[in-house]
């Protein structure tokens, strides 16, 4: 055996840099949820139900909430869709469901937020962005009237640029001052100066109309990753607005999931981003909430926040022929999941949970101890006993069909006497 030494200092823990962003408050009733400073980073999701179908928009809207969005954002297009947003509100309100709703306005918004105050006090936050809001003259005049109602009910509003409709008239702008430079920088180069200018300048505009400034929340969206990650360097360094991050038109499945995370952890660990969104498309017949588990997946994994508990499961290899161990990890998976809504209220702290499922002896009695509550299933060749380990200490061996049932059982009374306090 050789000696081992230590160097002279130890190995710094890799931590995402705290943020510097400015305090905004996006507010419902009592539910005040704070956005940028020291607060959490905050989970965003978007609704797909047409609006006007208020009924079916509250579903989404509560499934989303409980799937831990922390704002929601419905489409406000038309007159019809205005006049159902409080109605939208009433429903969630008479469930019990005071998460923030988050108006997506384009084009018609001064109109809309106008001509249904109602629509306009129902919302906690209004998202505009400065590309659609008119041309010409009537760019400014709209997007005023749109921040005087926003300071009027004193509600959040979104800045929120994204390059598939930048204004047209900032670029133009930059592009003609480009050209005339000695060395012109390249194309993306002007528009990531135009999405910049274009949020930045909103601000500075909505604030001069006598919105408060810890009303605002900028963000500059683009669907790649490496300008996504140069755009908002850049916005950080340049204001101390709360910043919305998200991979716009991020994709389906796998590319949007990776793709969103890659962009979102590079800056997350930099300590820029305040609220995020996964802009996943659906695939057919897969749920909403899937954007919502995603994106507390990355901040989770990247040790920002605590959503749910964790299961560490093994890859399996050759030494687990069989899948049991596969089942068993998404059912515990699936159940952690599913009792969440419920074990929040009753068994506060209960997320920070950590389960182990695991496929054989190689690591599973390793990984299990170092769990709150763990299981090591038999490998190929080993005797059909399945080793659960509680706090660090094996506590019992399951053994035949009922391995997966009795394993939820020991869970759950696990929770109930940990987390259950008077109710243990
Ligand atoms: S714990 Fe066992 S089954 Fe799982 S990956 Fe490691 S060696 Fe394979």
């Amino acid at each position: 055996m050789s000696d081992h030494t230590f160097q002279a200092s130890p190995i710094a823990i890799a931590s995402p840099l705290p943020r510097k962003s400015r305090q905004a408050r996006v507010v419902w009733r009592n539910n005040i949820v704070t956005v940028g400073g020291d607060a959490p980073v905050r989970v965003q999701s978007m609704t797909n139900t047409d609006t006007v179908d208020a009924v079916e928009t509250a579903i989404q809207v509560r499934q989303l909430a409980q799937a831990g969005s922390e704002m929601v954002r419905i489409t406000v297009n038309t007159p019809e869709a205005a006049a159902a947003v409080p109605y939208i509100r009433e429903q969630l309100d008479r469930m019990g469901e005071y998460v923030p709703l988050v108006g997506d306005f384009h084009y018609n918004g001064h109109r809309l937020l106008t001509d249904y105050p109602a629509c306009a006090e129902a919302l906690s936050k209004y998202r505009i962005n400065p590309g659609n809001v008119g041309k010409g003259d009537k760019k400014d005049k709209q997007f005023g009237q749109m921040i005087e109602i926003a300071a009027k009910y004193d509600k959040a509003v979104r800045i929120g640029v994204n390059w598939g409709s930048l204004d047209q008239e900032i670029m133009a702008e930059l592009m003609d001052a480009n050209s005339k430079r000695a060395q012109p920088w390249e194309t993306r180069q002007v528009m990531y100066e135009a999405l910049i200018t274009s949020a930045i300048s909103s601000a500075e505009l909505a604030k001069n109309i006598g919105l408060n400034p810890g009303n605002i929340i900028l963000s500059c969206k683009v669907s790649g990753v490496q300008d996504l990650i140069s755009v908002y360097r850049e916005l950080a360094r340049r204001c101390d607005y709360a910043l919305h991050l998200g991979l716009t038109e991020a994709g389906m499945g796998t590319k949007g999931t990776v793709a969103s995370t890659a962009a979102l952890s590079v800056l997350l660990q930099e300590g820029i981003g305040d609220t995020i969104r996964v802009s996943l498309t659906p695939q057919p017949g897969e749920a909403r909430t899937q954007e919502v588990v995603v994106a507390s997946e990355i901040l989770q994994s990247l040790g920002l926040r605590v959503f749910v508990p964790s299961v560490t499961a093994c890859p399996g290899c050759g030494r687990t022929t069989s899948t049991t161990f596969q089942e068993l990890a998404k059912q515990i998976d699936d159940y952690l999941r599913g009792q969440m809504p419920v074990w929040r209220m009753k068994y506060p702290g209960v997320e920070a949970m950590k389960v182990a499922v695991m496929g054989c002896i190689v690591n599973g009695p390793g990984e299990s101890k170092h769990a709150d509550i763990g299981i090591s299933l038999p490998g190929n060749g080993e005797a059909p006993a399945a080793p659960v380990f509680i706090d660090g200490e094996k506590a019992m061996t399951l053994r035949g069909e009922g391995i997966a049932t009795e394993f939820q059982q020991i869970v759950e009374s696990y929770v109930q006497r940990r987390w259950g306090g008077a109710q243990a």
